[in-house]
């Protein structure tokens, strides 16, 4: 396949203009650089009526077949890696070997799903009776993914829906739509016509989505506030839901920690594509004894990052990645100057064109400040002071988020019981968001509702069915 700058809806296994045509903006220099397909409720139409055409064939295929076409897709993904990551670079911001490793990490999150089987489970076989839960797929599922990880969060969606026998009708931000239509582009000729589609659209597109009556379930991965939105939609016609929402995760540096080689590993928790992760540590609590070293630590990393085009290959914090965030930020910044906050670097807005912020470090700001509040999502991180553990973990469970929390500590078993005191879904010690497409990821509270990955993220593409047969007819 040519992989040129031609951008298209793909829909029934067909490749489409769309309707109407949206800019896509480079981050980087604030400009448009390609143009994305918009669709409109028709187009829409057509690819739910796709899916559902699709449906019965691919659920019905073994599973093994089902599993070697995601394994074909996951090759063709690494055939054009390049091509994509670039791509991904353009469209989203992230430093050119952020995008490799997500472009990797697609195509490893279907090759894993390829290797996942459901169960079936046997409850009776007697010679009176059989009695059997299978799963089944659940028909056609709406994939909707956020800006800041365009690939890799569809790929948890994906790998599971298609290999447990789904169709899928797969929407990307319309900041980032690019690679993720090269992708639906790529299925072509892999997967059968309408297994895929892929649509691109404006801000009506995802609502007109989980409204359609032809959609059995949404995955939906974005901010807690649409998720609210998204759940409401679902109701009137019962969809299943995955929900992956907003976080403020806080990580705890225990008082016997080694500050000069945890330093780096700390700043990527917080910085890492320019901290516009659900999983960033937003919220960094730091025990006195070490307070100070943490803080001249981080600001030495932050010192030597280099924030600039994702393209440039010096470059490790790229720019943000739309202008809404950007904007966002920016007031952030200014409201926490107006409050008087003291920031140990960073906090200081550079002339355009591009999105770039430096990485800002704020020195203990108040615990009920909007910075440590709510969640920035960017490059700004609040240090927080602290000398007793029952109250830093009464300050790290407050609030509604419940999507991870680290524990950074000198002696791991100790820092595995205070991290068993911390409320959330994904909890680590001495690592930060160590991913797997083997193992589950869950929001709990105001972060989500369901579980994406592992054996329980597959199941989440199924049904239960329960039969059972009398073997001795009455009579
Ligand atoms: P967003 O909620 O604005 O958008 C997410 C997606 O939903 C986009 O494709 C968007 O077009 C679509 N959408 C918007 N309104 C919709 C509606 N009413 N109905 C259906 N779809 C709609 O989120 P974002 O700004 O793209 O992403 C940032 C947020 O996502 C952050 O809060 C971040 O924490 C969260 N996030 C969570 C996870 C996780 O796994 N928990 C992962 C990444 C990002």
């Amino acid at each position: 396949m040519r992989f040129d700058a031609d951008f298209r809806l793909t829909i029934g296994g067909a490749l489409e203009p769309g309707t109407g045509r949206m800019a896509v903006i480079d981050p980087a220099t604030g400009a448009p650089f390609a143009e994305a397909p918009e669709a409109d409720l028709r187009d829409l139409d057509r690819a739910v009526a796709a899916a559902r055409a699709a449906f019965p064939g691919w659920a019905a295929l073994p599973h093994g077949e089902r599993a070697a076409r995601l394994v074909a897709l996951a090759a063709a993904v690494e055939g054009h890696g390049d091509a994509l990551a670039t791509l991904l670079t353009r469209e989203q911001g992230k430093p050119l070997a952020e995008a490799r490793r997500e472009v990797t990490g697609l195509a490893a999150w279907l090759r894993a799903a390829a290797g996942m089987e459901v169960p079936v489970t046997v409850h009776e076989d007697t010679p009176a009776r059989y009695c059997e839960t299978r799963r089944v797929p659940i028909g056609v599922i709406a994939a909707i993914a956020p800006w800041n990880y365009p690939l890799l969060l569809a790929a948890f969606k994906l790998g599971p829906a298609l290999v447990a026998g789904n169709a899928v009708v797969l929407k990307p931000s319309p900041f980032t739509p690019l690679a993720t239509l090269k992708l639906g582009e790529l299925a072509r000729g892999i997967l059968p016509p309408g297994v895929l589609n892929v649509v691109s659209g404006g801000d009506a597109l995802g609502p007109w989505l989980t409204e359609h009556p032809g959609i059995d379930k949404i995955a939906f991965t974005g901010s807690t506030a649409t998720g609210r939105r998204v759940m409401a939609s679902a109701a009137a016609t019962l969809k299943r839901l995955t929900l992956e929402l907003g976080g403020n995760d806080p990580a705890i540096v225990m008082h016997d920690v080694d500050v000069p080689t945890l330093a780096s590993e700390l700043f990527r928790a917080s910085f890492g594509n320019a901290g516009q992760v659900c999983l960033a540590t937003k919220r960094l609590y730091v025990h006195a004894a070490v307070y100070d070293a943490v803080r001249d630590a981080l600001v030495a990393c932050a010192e030597a990052a280099v924030v600039g085009s994702g393209l440039d290959p010096a470059t490790t914090i790229g720019p943000i990645s739309n202008r809404i965030q950007y904007e966002r930020l920016v007031e952030l910044i200014a409201e926490c100057r107006a409050a008087g906050h003291r920031f140990a670097c960073g906090g200081t807005v550079p002339p355009g064109p591009g999105y770039f912020l430096p990485p800002a470090i704020i020195d203990n700001p108040p615990e009920d400040s909007r910075i440590v509040q709510e969640e920035q999502f960017g490059p700004i991180l609040p240090l927080l002071r602290f000398d007793d553990y029952d109250a830093v973990i009464a300050r790290a469970n407050a609030g509604p988020y419940r999507l991870g929390a680290t524990i950074w500590a000198g002696d791991a078993e100790a820092g595995r019981a205070l991290g068993a005191r911390l409320a959330a879904g994904n909890v680590w010690v001495n690592e930060s968001r160590p991913l797997s497409p083997l193992v589950p990821f869950a929001g709990h509270g105001q972060s989500g509702f369901g579980v994406e990955n592992g054996l329980e993220g597959l199941l989440e593409y199924t049904l239960a069915r329960t039969s059972s047969v009398r073997r001795h007819p009455p009579g």
